[in-house]
Protein backbone atom coordinates (compact mmCIF):
# COMPACT_ATOMS: atom_id res chain seq x y z
CA UNK A 1 0.00 0.00 0.00
CA UNK A 2 1.21 3.27 -0.66
CA UNK A 3 1.99 5.93 1.68
CA UNK A 4 -1.45 7.85 3.03
CA UNK A 5 -2.06 11.58 1.87
CA UNK A 6 -1.38 13.99 4.59
CA UNK A 7 -5.37 14.65 4.59
CA UNK A 8 -5.84 11.04 4.97
CA UNK A 9 -3.54 10.52 7.52
CA UNK A 10 -4.92 14.27 9.39
CA UNK A 11 -8.42 12.08 9.48
CA UNK A 12 -7.30 8.70 11.19
CA UNK A 13 -6.44 11.22 14.00
CA UNK A 14 -7.51 10.62 17.37
CA UNK A 15 -8.16 14.14 18.27
CA UNK A 16 -8.06 14.60 22.37
CA UNK A 17 -10.61 17.55 23.36
CA UNK A 18 -9.61 20.83 23.08
CA UNK A 19 -9.95 21.85 26.55
CA UNK A 20 -7.87 19.02 27.77
CA UNK A 21 -5.04 20.27 25.77
CA UNK A 22 -5.20 23.99 27.07
CA UNK A 23 -5.50 22.42 30.78
CA UNK A 24 -2.12 20.51 29.84
CA UNK A 25 -0.68 24.08 29.49
CA UNK A 26 -2.07 25.22 32.68
CA UNK A 27 -4.94 26.93 31.09
CA UNK A 28 -8.06 26.77 32.73
CA UNK A 29 -11.42 27.10 31.50
CA UNK A 30 -11.91 30.67 32.86
CA UNK A 31 -8.71 31.49 30.18
CA UNK A 32 -10.64 29.91 26.95
CA UNK A 33 -13.15 30.29 24.52
CA UNK A 34 -13.92 27.08 22.77
CA UNK A 35 -14.62 28.02 18.81
CA UNK A 36 -16.28 25.17 17.76
CA UNK A 37 -15.27 21.25 18.17
CA UNK A 38 -11.41 21.25 17.75
CA UNK A 39 -10.07 24.85 18.10
CA UNK A 40 -10.60 27.23 20.86
CA UNK A 41 -9.27 31.07 21.34
CA UNK A 42 -7.37 31.69 24.47
CA UNK A 43 -8.06 35.25 26.04
CA UNK A 44 -5.04 37.49 26.62
CA UNK A 45 -5.48 37.36 30.78
CA UNK A 46 -3.29 34.29 30.19
CA UNK A 47 0.24 36.08 29.82
CA UNK A 48 -0.11 37.55 33.11
CA UNK A 49 -1.93 34.75 34.92
CA UNK A 50 0.30 32.20 33.95
CA UNK A 51 3.09 34.20 35.42
CA UNK A 52 4.63 32.22 37.89
CA UNK A 53 4.81 28.83 35.98
CA UNK A 54 8.17 27.84 34.99
CA UNK A 55 9.59 29.27 31.74
CA UNK A 56 10.00 27.03 29.22
CA UNK A 57 13.20 26.76 26.63
CA UNK A 58 12.73 28.38 23.26
CA UNK A 59 13.73 26.92 20.68
CA UNK A 60 13.45 28.27 16.94
CA UNK A 61 12.94 25.87 14.16
CA UNK A 62 14.67 27.39 10.85
CA UNK A 63 16.61 25.73 7.75
CA UNK A 64 19.52 25.85 5.29
CA UNK A 65 18.60 28.05 2.01
CA UNK A 66 15.24 26.12 0.74
CA UNK A 67 14.61 24.61 -2.48
CA UNK A 68 11.35 25.74 -4.28
CA UNK A 69 9.78 22.76 -2.56
CA UNK A 70 10.18 23.67 0.78
CA UNK A 71 12.55 21.37 3.11
CA UNK A 72 10.53 20.50 6.11
CA UNK A 73 10.44 23.54 8.59
CA UNK A 74 6.66 22.90 9.66
CA UNK A 75 6.94 19.42 9.72
CA UNK A 76 9.78 19.24 11.40
CA UNK A 77 8.98 21.80 14.43
CA UNK A 78 5.65 19.30 14.76
CA UNK A 79 7.38 16.57 14.45
CA UNK A 80 10.38 17.48 17.44
CA UNK A 81 7.53 18.86 19.72
CA UNK A 82 5.44 15.57 18.95
CA UNK A 83 9.16 13.67 19.88
CA UNK A 84 9.67 15.61 23.32
CA UNK A 85 6.62 13.64 24.31
CA UNK A 86 8.30 10.49 23.51
CA UNK A 87 11.43 11.76 25.99
CA UNK A 88 9.18 12.49 28.84
CA UNK A 89 8.89 16.19 28.03
CA UNK A 90 6.27 18.54 27.61
CA UNK A 91 6.29 21.08 24.50
CA UNK A 92 4.06 23.35 22.78
CA UNK A 93 4.39 24.28 19.55
CA UNK A 94 3.86 28.21 17.88
CA UNK A 95 3.11 28.41 14.15
CA UNK A 96 2.23 30.75 11.04
CA UNK A 97 -1.43 30.78 10.10
CA UNK A 98 -1.72 29.48 6.34
CA UNK A 99 -2.85 32.01 4.15
CA UNK A 100 -5.34 30.59 1.97
CA UNK A 101 -3.98 32.45 -1.71
CA UNK A 102 -1.44 30.04 -1.42
CA UNK A 103 -3.30 26.95 -0.47
CA UNK A 104 -5.36 27.24 -3.82
CA UNK A 105 -2.32 28.55 -5.42
CA UNK A 106 1.09 26.38 -5.99
CA UNK A 107 1.62 24.96 -2.42
CA UNK A 108 -1.64 23.41 -0.81
CA UNK A 109 -1.55 22.90 2.77
CA UNK A 110 0.46 23.91 5.13
CA UNK A 111 -0.06 21.95 8.53
CA UNK A 112 3.46 20.04 8.37
CA UNK A 113 3.22 16.28 6.56
CA UNK A 114 2.69 12.62 7.06
CA UNK A 115 2.48 11.35 10.33
CA UNK A 116 3.73 15.40 11.67
CA UNK A 117 1.08 17.68 11.03
CA UNK A 118 -1.61 20.40 12.97
CA UNK A 119 -4.94 18.79 12.92
CA UNK A 120 -7.90 19.31 12.09
CA UNK A 121 -5.97 20.56 8.97
CA UNK A 122 -9.33 21.58 6.76
CA UNK A 123 -10.06 23.95 9.59
CA UNK A 124 -5.95 25.20 10.35
CA UNK A 125 -5.83 25.91 5.98
CA UNK A 126 -9.27 26.92 5.10
CA UNK A 127 -10.79 30.19 7.95
CA UNK A 128 -9.49 28.91 11.10
CA UNK A 129 -11.05 31.11 13.38
CA UNK A 130 -11.19 34.16 11.05
CA UNK A 131 -8.47 36.20 12.13
CA UNK A 132 -6.83 36.83 8.80
CA UNK A 133 -10.28 38.01 7.49
CA UNK A 134 -10.06 40.81 10.34
CA UNK A 135 -6.92 41.57 9.24
CA UNK A 136 -8.46 42.05 5.34
CA UNK A 137 -11.47 44.26 7.20
CA UNK A 138 -8.95 46.00 9.44
CA UNK A 139 -6.49 46.61 6.21
CA UNK A 140 -9.22 47.95 4.56
CA UNK A 141 -11.76 50.58 6.70
CA UNK A 142 -8.22 51.99 6.91
CA UNK A 143 -8.06 52.56 3.07
CA UNK A 144 -11.45 53.44 2.99
CA UNK A 145 -10.98 56.21 5.54
CA UNK A 146 -7.99 57.83 3.40
CA UNK A 147 -9.82 57.42 0.43
CA UNK A 148 -13.03 59.26 2.48
CA UNK A 149 -10.42 61.49 3.58
CA UNK A 150 -9.09 62.88 0.66
CA UNK A 151 -13.07 63.24 -0.57
CA UNK A 152 -14.13 65.30 2.50
CA UNK A 153 -11.23 67.65 1.79
CA UNK A 154 -7.95 66.32 2.23
CA UNK A 155 -7.11 68.26 6.15
CA UNK A 156 -3.98 66.65 6.53
CA UNK A 157 -2.73 67.83 2.96
CA UNK A 158 -1.77 64.16 2.16
CA UNK A 159 -0.29 64.02 -1.22
CA UNK A 160 -2.67 61.47 -3.26
CA UNK A 161 0.45 60.72 -5.58
CA UNK A 162 2.11 59.44 -2.16
CA UNK A 163 -0.25 57.23 -0.20
CA UNK A 164 1.89 54.16 0.26
CA UNK A 165 -1.54 52.29 1.85
CA UNK A 166 -2.82 50.00 -0.35
CA UNK A 167 -5.91 47.20 -0.03
CA UNK A 168 -5.85 43.70 0.66
CA UNK A 169 -6.97 40.70 0.08
CA UNK A 170 -6.46 36.65 0.80
CA UNK A 171 -6.77 35.25 -3.08
CA UNK A 172 -4.20 35.53 -5.19
CA UNK A 173 -4.93 37.54 -7.66
CA UNK A 174 -2.57 39.31 -9.85
CA UNK A 175 -5.34 41.20 -12.03
CA UNK A 176 -5.55 43.77 -8.40
CA UNK A 177 -1.94 44.19 -8.57
CA UNK A 178 -2.55 47.67 -10.07
CA UNK A 179 -6.20 49.28 -9.68
CA UNK A 180 -7.82 52.37 -10.49
CA UNK A 181 -10.25 53.69 -7.36
CA UNK A 182 -12.73 56.65 -7.61
CA UNK A 183 -14.01 55.54 -11.01
CA UNK A 184 -17.58 57.80 -11.73
CA UNK A 185 -18.99 61.03 -11.07
CA UNK A 186 -17.42 63.38 -8.14
CA UNK A 187 -19.71 61.90 -5.50
CA UNK A 188 -17.69 58.61 -6.00
CA UNK A 189 -14.57 59.96 -4.84
CA UNK A 190 -11.29 61.19 -5.93
CA UNK A 191 -9.59 58.95 -8.86
CA UNK A 192 -6.43 57.26 -8.41
CA UNK A 193 -4.08 54.32 -9.15
CA UNK A 194 -3.83 51.97 -6.12
CA UNK A 195 -3.37 48.12 -5.89
CA UNK A 196 -3.95 44.78 -3.85
CA UNK A 197 -1.65 43.24 -2.03
CA UNK A 198 -2.16 39.42 -0.45
CA UNK A 199 -3.46 40.00 3.29
CA UNK A 200 -0.12 37.96 4.89
CA UNK A 201 1.67 41.22 2.69
CA UNK A 202 -0.64 43.68 5.07
CA UNK A 203 1.21 45.66 7.52
CA UNK A 204 -1.62 45.18 10.14
CA UNK A 205 -0.73 41.15 9.49
CA UNK A 206 2.92 42.25 11.25
CA UNK A 207 1.61 44.55 13.37
CA UNK A 208 -0.74 41.99 14.99
CA UNK A 209 2.40 39.64 15.09
CA UNK A 210 4.66 42.04 16.75
CA UNK A 211 1.79 43.20 19.68
CA UNK A 212 2.38 42.56 22.87
CA UNK A 213 -1.10 43.38 24.06
CA UNK A 214 -4.22 45.29 22.64
CA UNK A 215 -3.31 48.52 23.67
CA UNK A 216 0.58 48.11 22.42
CA UNK A 217 -1.94 47.14 18.72
CA UNK A 218 -3.99 50.44 19.26
CA UNK A 219 -0.37 52.31 19.72
CA UNK A 220 1.53 50.63 16.54
CA UNK A 221 -1.89 50.97 14.73
CA UNK A 222 -1.62 54.80 15.51
CA UNK A 223 1.93 55.04 14.39
CA UNK A 224 0.86 53.05 11.05
CA UNK A 225 2.14 55.95 7.80
CA UNK A 226 -0.33 55.86 5.18
CA UNK A 227 1.67 58.26 2.93
CA UNK A 228 2.97 61.81 2.98
CA UNK A 229 2.45 65.25 2.36
CA UNK A 230 3.46 67.24 -0.67
CA UNK A 231 6.47 68.58 1.98
CA UNK A 232 7.56 64.94 2.87
CA UNK A 233 6.14 64.89 6.15
CA UNK A 234 4.43 61.30 7.40
CA UNK A 235 0.53 61.38 7.63
CA UNK A 236 -0.45 58.72 10.05
CA UNK A 237 -3.50 56.26 10.94
CA UNK A 238 -4.11 58.03 13.79
CA UNK A 239 -3.70 61.35 11.93
CA UNK A 240 -6.88 59.95 9.61
CA UNK A 241 -8.89 58.58 12.87
CA UNK A 242 -8.59 54.66 11.79
CA UNK A 243 -6.28 53.76 14.26
CA UNK A 244 -9.53 53.01 16.87
CA UNK A 245 -11.55 51.47 14.60
CA UNK A 246 -8.77 49.01 13.15
CA UNK A 247 -7.84 48.01 16.64
CA UNK A 248 -11.86 46.97 17.11
CA UNK A 249 -11.88 45.21 14.28
CA UNK A 250 -8.60 43.12 15.30
CA UNK A 251 -9.21 42.71 19.08
CA UNK A 252 -10.65 38.90 18.73
CA UNK A 253 -8.35 37.59 16.43
CA UNK A 254 -5.46 38.68 18.81
CA UNK A 255 -5.91 36.07 20.90
CA UNK A 256 -4.12 33.37 19.72
CA UNK A 257 -5.74 30.19 18.56
CA UNK A 258 -4.90 26.51 19.75
CA UNK A 259 -4.90 23.25 17.80
CA UNK A 260 -3.16 20.03 18.11
CA UNK A 261 -0.67 17.71 16.54
CA UNK A 262 -1.41 14.19 15.40
CA UNK A 263 -0.13 13.10 18.56
CA UNK A 264 -1.90 16.27 20.82
CA UNK A 265 0.47 18.12 21.40
CA UNK A 266 -0.77 21.82 21.75
CA UNK A 267 0.44 24.16 18.93
CA UNK A 268 -0.10 27.90 18.95
CA UNK A 269 -1.65 28.96 15.30
CA UNK A 270 -1.63 32.77 14.88
CA UNK A 271 -0.89 35.14 12.65
CA UNK A 272 0.68 34.98 9.42
CA UNK A 273 2.89 37.92 8.21
CA UNK A 274 4.69 37.43 4.58
CA UNK A 275 8.06 36.54 4.64
CA UNK A 276 9.74 38.51 1.89
CA UNK A 277 8.03 41.81 3.08
CA UNK A 278 7.90 40.96 6.48
CA UNK A 279 9.19 38.87 9.66
CA UNK A 280 7.61 36.14 8.97
CA UNK A 281 7.05 34.97 12.58
CA UNK A 282 4.39 33.75 14.33
CA UNK A 283 3.27 35.77 17.12
CA UNK A 284 4.60 37.31 20.01
CA UNK A 285 1.27 36.78 21.79
CA UNK A 286 0.85 32.99 21.07
CA UNK A 287 5.01 32.98 22.11
CA UNK A 288 4.21 34.74 25.47
CA UNK A 289 1.18 32.40 26.55
CA UNK A 290 3.49 28.94 25.13
CA UNK A 291 6.33 30.01 27.25
CA UNK A 292 4.37 28.96 30.29
CA UNK A 293 2.70 26.33 28.41
CA UNK A 294 5.27 23.35 29.04
CA UNK A 295 9.31 22.55 29.02
CA UNK A 296 9.81 23.52 25.43
CA UNK A 297 8.22 26.30 23.21
CA UNK A 298 8.88 25.11 19.58
CA UNK A 299 8.54 28.02 17.12
CA UNK A 300 9.11 27.88 13.53
CA UNK A 301 10.71 31.10 11.62
CA UNK A 302 10.09 31.60 7.68
CA UNK A 303 12.78 30.74 4.58
CA UNK A 304 16.18 29.72 5.30
CA UNK A 305 18.56 30.95 8.33
CA UNK A 306 19.85 34.21 6.63
CA UNK A 307 15.58 35.22 6.76
CA UNK A 308 13.74 33.60 8.92
CA UNK A 309 15.89 33.06 12.00
CA UNK A 310 17.72 37.06 11.22
CA UNK A 311 14.15 38.29 11.94
CA UNK A 312 13.33 35.82 14.51
CA UNK A 313 15.90 37.44 16.34
CA UNK A 314 16.30 40.59 15.29
CA UNK A 315 12.57 41.90 15.04
CA UNK A 316 10.66 39.29 16.80
CA UNK A 317 12.64 38.94 20.09
CA UNK A 318 13.84 42.92 20.20
CA UNK A 319 9.69 43.24 20.44
CA UNK A 320 8.77 40.57 22.90
CA UNK A 321 12.09 40.51 25.13
CA UNK A 322 12.27 36.75 24.86
CA UNK A 323 15.25 35.07 24.67
CA UNK A 324 16.10 31.56 22.60
CA UNK A 325 17.60 28.83 24.38
CA UNK A 326 18.52 26.50 21.33
CA UNK A 327 17.89 26.74 17.42
CA UNK A 328 17.25 23.70 14.54
CA UNK A 329 18.55 24.51 11.28
CA UNK A 330 16.55 21.42 8.80
CA UNK A 331 18.63 20.22 6.34
CA UNK A 332 17.64 17.60 3.65
CA UNK A 333 20.05 15.65 1.30
CA UNK A 334 17.76 17.55 -1.76
CA UNK A 335 18.46 20.74 -0.96
CA UNK A 336 22.39 20.45 -0.22
CA UNK A 337 22.67 18.26 -3.51
CA UNK A 338 21.13 21.55 -5.14
CA UNK A 339 23.20 23.94 -3.06
CA UNK A 340 26.40 21.95 -5.13
CA UNK A 341 24.93 23.87 -8.10
CA UNK A 342 25.09 20.77 -10.00
CA UNK A 343 21.14 20.70 -9.93
CA UNK A 344 18.46 22.82 -10.62
CA UNK A 345 14.71 21.99 -8.47
CA UNK A 346 11.97 23.84 -10.00
CA UNK A 347 8.55 24.28 -8.27
CA UNK A 348 5.83 21.70 -9.32
CA UNK A 349 8.00 19.68 -11.61
CA UNK A 350 9.08 15.72 -10.45
CA UNK A 351 12.96 16.02 -8.70
CA UNK A 352 15.79 15.55 -11.58
CA UNK A 353 16.93 11.69 -11.78
CA UNK A 354 20.35 12.42 -11.64
CA UNK A 355 19.43 14.04 -8.37
CA UNK A 356 17.48 10.91 -7.15
CA UNK A 357 20.90 9.09 -7.31
CA UNK A 358 23.26 8.18 -3.94
CA UNK A 359 25.90 10.25 -3.80
CA UNK A 360 27.32 11.41 -1.06
CA UNK A 361 29.81 13.48 -2.49
CA UNK A 362 26.92 16.08 -3.91
CA UNK A 363 26.21 16.66 -0.50
CA UNK A 364 29.29 17.66 0.52
CA UNK A 365 29.62 19.88 -2.38
CA UNK A 366 26.59 21.96 -1.43
CA UNK A 367 28.09 22.11 2.43
CA UNK A 368 29.07 25.68 2.58
CA UNK A 369 25.02 26.85 2.87
CA UNK A 370 24.55 24.60 5.95
CA UNK A 371 27.69 25.97 6.93
CA UNK A 372 26.72 29.44 6.76
CA UNK A 373 23.59 28.91 8.47
CA UNK A 374 24.58 27.45 11.41
CA UNK A 375 26.92 30.14 11.47
CA UNK A 376 24.35 32.54 11.29
CA UNK A 377 22.38 30.79 14.00
CA UNK A 378 26.07 30.78 16.39
CA UNK A 379 26.00 34.89 15.24
CA UNK A 380 23.57 35.66 17.51
CA UNK A 381 24.74 33.06 20.87
CA UNK A 382 22.56 30.59 20.06
CA UNK A 383 23.27 26.75 20.37
CA UNK A 384 22.50 25.30 16.75
CA UNK A 385 21.19 21.76 15.92
CA UNK A 386 20.88 20.02 12.35
CA UNK A 387 17.59 18.11 11.65
CA UNK A 388 18.72 15.84 9.11
CA UNK A 389 15.03 15.58 7.62
CA UNK A 390 15.37 12.30 5.97
CA UNK A 391 13.05 12.02 2.95
CA UNK A 392 12.09 8.16 0.88
CA UNK A 393 14.43 8.67 -1.83
CA UNK A 394 17.23 9.48 0.26
CA UNK A 395 20.74 7.26 1.29
CA UNK A 396 22.16 6.61 4.75
CA UNK A 397 25.05 7.68 2.70
CA UNK A 398 24.20 10.75 2.47
CA UNK A 399 22.58 11.27 5.99
CA UNK A 400 25.71 10.82 6.68
CA UNK A 401 27.13 13.46 4.61
CA UNK A 402 24.85 15.98 6.53
CA UNK A 403 26.31 14.80 9.76
CA UNK A 404 29.79 15.12 9.39
CA UNK A 405 29.33 18.50 7.64
CA UNK A 406 27.74 19.25 11.15
CA UNK A 407 30.37 17.75 13.20
CA UNK A 408 32.97 19.35 11.33
CA UNK A 409 32.29 22.72 13.00
CA UNK A 410 31.11 21.07 16.05
CA UNK A 411 27.26 21.07 15.72
CA UNK A 412 25.03 18.36 16.69
CA UNK A 413 23.16 16.54 14.32
CA UNK A 414 20.29 13.81 14.20
CA UNK A 415 18.53 12.16 11.72
CA UNK A 416 14.78 12.43 11.91
CA UNK A 417 11.92 10.41 10.44
CA UNK A 418 8.77 11.83 11.71
CA UNK A 419 7.03 12.46 8.66
CA UNK A 420 7.12 8.38 8.22
CA UNK A 421 7.10 7.57 11.97
CA UNK A 422 5.83 10.49 13.87
CA UNK A 423 7.17 11.80 16.98
CA UNK A 424 9.60 8.37 17.67
CA UNK A 425 10.74 9.22 14.17
CA UNK A 426 12.70 12.36 16.27
CA UNK A 427 14.01 11.12 19.49
CA UNK A 428 17.87 11.53 18.63
CA UNK A 429 16.60 15.21 17.60
CA UNK A 430 14.14 15.60 20.67
CA UNK A 431 17.24 14.53 22.71
CA UNK A 432 19.98 16.90 21.24
CA UNK A 433 17.69 19.75 21.46
CA UNK A 434 17.06 19.27 24.84
CA UNK A 435 20.92 19.59 25.54
CA UNK A 436 21.76 22.36 23.46
CA UNK A 437 19.13 24.24 25.23
CA UNK A 438 20.72 23.32 28.63
CA UNK A 439 23.66 25.25 27.82
CA UNK A 440 23.71 28.72 29.26
CA UNK A 441 22.28 31.26 26.34
CA UNK A 442 24.53 33.89 25.46
CA UNK A 443 21.75 35.09 22.80
CA UNK A 444 22.90 38.70 21.38
CA UNK A 445 20.82 41.28 19.25
CA UNK A 446 23.21 41.67 15.92
CA UNK A 447 22.74 45.80 15.94
CA UNK A 448 21.53 47.95 18.83
CA UNK A 449 18.47 50.33 17.68
CA UNK A 450 20.57 53.45 17.79
CA UNK A 451 22.51 52.24 15.00
CA UNK A 452 22.30 54.17 11.51
CA UNK A 453 19.73 52.16 8.89
CA UNK A 454 22.95 52.19 6.75
CA UNK A 455 24.70 50.85 9.85
CA UNK A 456 22.24 48.11 10.16
CA UNK A 457 21.30 46.81 6.37
CA UNK A 458 25.51 46.71 6.47
CA UNK A 459 25.70 44.49 9.35
CA UNK A 460 23.08 42.11 8.44
CA UNK A 461 24.36 41.97 4.70
CA UNK A 462 28.22 41.18 5.75
CA UNK A 463 27.68 39.37 8.61
CA UNK A 464 24.96 37.20 8.36
CA UNK A 465 24.37 36.72 4.22
CA UNK A 466 28.37 37.33 3.34
CA UNK A 467 28.20 40.66 1.27
CA UNK A 468 31.43 42.67 0.50
CA UNK A 469 28.92 46.10 0.95
CA UNK A 470 25.76 47.17 0.30
CA UNK A 471 25.31 49.39 -2.92
CA UNK A 472 22.07 51.79 -3.01
CA UNK A 473 20.38 53.20 -5.65
CA UNK A 474 20.11 56.90 -5.74
CA UNK A 475 16.20 56.40 -4.66
CA UNK A 476 16.89 54.24 -2.09
CA UNK A 477 19.79 56.85 -0.38
CA UNK A 478 16.98 59.49 -0.35
CA UNK A 479 14.46 57.53 1.22
CA UNK A 480 16.82 56.25 3.59
CA UNK A 481 17.81 60.26 4.63
CA UNK A 482 13.81 60.82 4.62
CA UNK A 483 13.28 57.84 7.28
CA UNK A 484 15.99 59.00 9.23
CA UNK A 485 14.87 62.58 9.25
CA UNK A 486 11.30 61.43 9.94
CA UNK A 487 12.91 59.86 13.32
CA UNK A 488 12.44 55.90 12.02
CA UNK A 489 16.29 55.67 12.38
CA UNK A 490 16.24 53.90 15.68
CA UNK A 491 13.55 50.26 13.80
CA UNK A 492 15.16 47.12 12.63
CA UNK A 493 15.67 46.71 9.32
CA UNK A 494 13.71 43.62 7.50
CA UNK A 495 15.51 42.82 4.33
CA UNK A 496 13.62 42.14 1.82
CA UNK A 497 15.44 39.75 -0.91
CA UNK A 498 15.23 36.50 -2.11
CA UNK A 499 14.82 33.23 0.02
CA UNK A 500 16.19 31.19 -2.95
CA UNK A 501 19.61 31.82 -2.03
CA UNK A 502 21.70 33.64 1.12
CA UNK A 503 22.66 36.55 -1.26
CA UNK A 504 20.36 38.58 -3.53
CA UNK A 505 20.06 36.28 -6.55
CA UNK A 506 18.20 33.37 -6.47
CA UNK A 507 20.78 31.66 -8.80
CA UNK A 508 23.90 31.91 -6.61
CA UNK A 509 23.63 28.67 -5.15
CA UNK A 510 25.73 27.34 -1.60
CA UNK A 511 27.21 30.28 0.43
CA UNK A 512 28.01 33.15 -2.33
CA UNK A 513 30.80 35.61 -1.80
CA UNK A 514 32.12 38.54 -3.60
CA UNK A 515 29.46 39.94 -3.98
CA UNK A 516 27.15 43.09 -3.05
CA UNK A 517 23.64 44.02 -2.05
CA UNK A 518 22.12 46.32 -4.25
CA UNK A 519 19.19 48.16 -2.50
CA UNK A 520 16.70 49.80 -4.72
CA UNK A 521 14.40 51.40 -2.35
CA UNK A 522 13.29 50.96 1.19
CA UNK A 523 10.21 51.07 2.73
CA UNK A 524 8.17 51.01 6.20
CA UNK A 525 6.51 49.51 8.31
CA UNK A 526 6.59 52.06 11.35
CA UNK A 527 3.53 50.51 12.59
CA UNK A 528 4.60 47.02 13.06
CA UNK A 529 7.90 48.48 14.07
CA UNK A 530 10.84 47.81 10.80
CA UNK A 531 12.06 49.35 7.94
CA UNK A 532 12.22 47.24 4.99
CA UNK A 533 14.98 47.87 2.02
CA UNK A 534 14.13 45.90 -1.28
CA UNK A 535 16.67 43.73 -2.94
CA UNK A 536 15.16 42.60 -6.25
CA UNK A 537 11.40 42.11 -7.45
CA UNK A 538 9.71 41.70 -4.27
CA UNK A 539 5.54 40.46 -5.38
CA UNK A 540 3.07 41.44 -2.55
CA UNK A 541 0.23 40.03 -4.47
CA UNK A 542 1.41 36.59 -6.01
CA UNK A 543 -0.91 35.35 -9.26
CA UNK A 544 -2.08 32.17 -10.28
CA UNK A 545 -0.31 29.56 -12.08
CA UNK A 546 -1.54 26.97 -14.83
CA UNK A 547 -2.96 24.62 -12.88
CA UNK A 548 -3.71 26.11 -9.45
CA UNK A 549 -4.69 23.49 -6.41
CA UNK A 550 -8.13 25.28 -6.57
CA UNK A 551 -8.52 22.98 -9.64
CA UNK A 552 -8.32 20.28 -7.92
CA UNK A 553 -9.55 20.71 -4.54
CA UNK A 554 -13.22 19.62 -4.11
CA UNK A 555 -16.02 18.79 -2.07
CA UNK A 556 -16.95 14.76 -2.60
CA UNK A 557 -20.59 13.35 -2.53
CA UNK A 558 -20.52 12.74 1.33
CA UNK A 559 -19.81 17.19 1.37
CA UNK A 560 -15.70 15.91 2.58
CA UNK A 561 -13.30 17.95 1.59
CA UNK A 562 -10.96 16.19 -1.68
CA UNK A 563 -7.31 17.95 -2.76
CA UNK A 564 -5.94 19.77 0.27
CA UNK A 565 -2.68 18.02 0.45
P1 LIG B 1 8.61 24.45 5.21
O1 LIG B 1 7.85 24.75 6.45
O2 LIG B 1 10.08 24.47 5.42
O3 LIG B 1 8.18 25.23 4.02
P2 LIG B 1 7.08 21.99 5.15
O4 LIG B 1 7.22 21.36 6.47
O5 LIG B 1 5.80 22.73 4.85
O6 LIG B 1 8.32 22.93 4.82
O7 LIG B 1 7.35 20.87 4.05
C1 LIG B 1 7.35 21.16 2.65
C2 LIG B 1 6.69 20.00 1.92
O8 LIG B 1 7.50 18.83 2.01
C3 LIG B 1 5.35 19.60 2.51
O9 LIG B 1 4.49 19.22 1.47
C4 LIG B 1 5.68 18.42 3.39
O10 LIG B 1 4.57 17.57 3.56
C5 LIG B 1 6.80 17.75 2.61
N1 LIG B 1 7.76 17.05 3.48
C6 LIG B 1 8.44 17.60 4.52
N2 LIG B 1 9.25 16.69 5.09
C7 LIG B 1 9.09 15.53 4.38
C8 LIG B 1 9.67 14.23 4.46
N3 LIG B 1 10.58 13.94 5.38
N4 LIG B 1 9.26 13.30 3.57
C9 LIG B 1 8.35 13.59 2.62
N5 LIG B 1 7.78 14.81 2.47
C10 LIG B 1 8.13 15.77 3.35
MG1 LIG C 1 6.51 26.17 6.98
Amino acid sequence: MSFPTDLQIARGASLKPIEGVAEQMGLGPHLIEPYGRDVLKIRLEAIDELADRPKAKYVVVSAVTPTPLGEGKTTTTVGLAQAMKHIGRQAVVAVRQPSMGPTFGIKGGAAGGGYAQVVPMETLNLHLTGDFHAVTAAHNMLSALVDNHLHQGNPTGLDPHSIIWRRVLDVNDRALRNVIVGLGTHVDGEPRQTGFDITAASEVMAIFALARSVQDMRERFARVVVGYTAAGDPVTAEDIGGAGAMAVIMREALKPNLLQTLENTPVLVHAGPFGNIAHGNSSVVADLVGIRGGDYLITEAGFGADMGAERFFNIKCRASGLTPDAAVVVATVRALKAHSGRFTIAPGKPLPPELLAESPDDVHAGAANLRKQIENIRLHGVSPVVAINAFPEDHASEHEAIRQIAESIGARAAVCTHFADGGKGATELAEAVAEAAEKPSNFRLLYPDSASLREKIETVATEVYGAEGVDYDRKAARELDRHERNGFGNLPVCIAKTHLSISSDSSLKGAPTGWRLPVREVRTSVGAGFIYPICGDMRTMPGLGATPSAHSIDIDADGEIEGLS
